[in-house]
């Protein structure tokens, strides 16, 4: 039978989780910081070199089940890291991006942050946006997003 997938143990580590790996030393990373919570390295296949994944160093998979004061720490971190990253890399901006489930590019089921240096001219777009159709449309969205919390 195929071993179970992202299962935590008492270390709350995944069984499967490259990043998790990365963690306990049973991978290479690139690191650049590392305190109690948090650890963060050179994305492998980055948009700019000096791109960079901030993670908790306890195994979740996503905003959604991430505890908030992981998230603390790992935007702390991202703060910390993002004007050495402006330096190191003389970006003229950053990135701070999170994808959370598969339908948002998320492809690492560790929960992580993106700190991805930005050039002038760099040729990058972001998301395409559209208006909203009509003020029915926006009033109905919001209102829903209101009643979900
Ligand atoms: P996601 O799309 O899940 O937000 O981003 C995952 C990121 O992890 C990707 O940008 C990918 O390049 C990076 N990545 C995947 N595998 C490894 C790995 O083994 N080591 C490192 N350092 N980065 C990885
Ligand atoms: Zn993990």
């Amino acid at each position: 039978m195929a071993a179970p997938k992202n299962i935590i143990g008492s270390s709350g580590k995944a069984s499967d989780c490259i990043f998790c790996k990365i963690v306990e030393g049973g991978l290479p990373a690139y690191k650049v910081y590392e305190d109690a919570n948090t650890l963060a390295f050179l994305d492998i296949f980055p948009i700019h070199p000096g791109h960079v994944l901030v993670i908790s160093k306890r195994h979740t998979v996503d905003i959604f089940d991430t505890p908030e004061e992981d998230l603390k720490s790992i935007i702390a971190a991202a703060k910390k890291i993002s004007p050495a990253v402006m330096k190191a890399t003389k970006a003229d901006g950053i990135n701070i991006g999170m994808n959370n489930k598969p339908a948002s590019g998320q492809v690492v089921m560790h929960a992580h942050i993106h700190v991805i240096p930005r050039f002038k001219d760099d040729g990058l777009k972001t998301w395409p946006q559209r208006p909203y159709n009509n003020d029915a449309e926006k009033g109905h969205v919001a209102a829903a997003i209101k009643n979900a919390l």
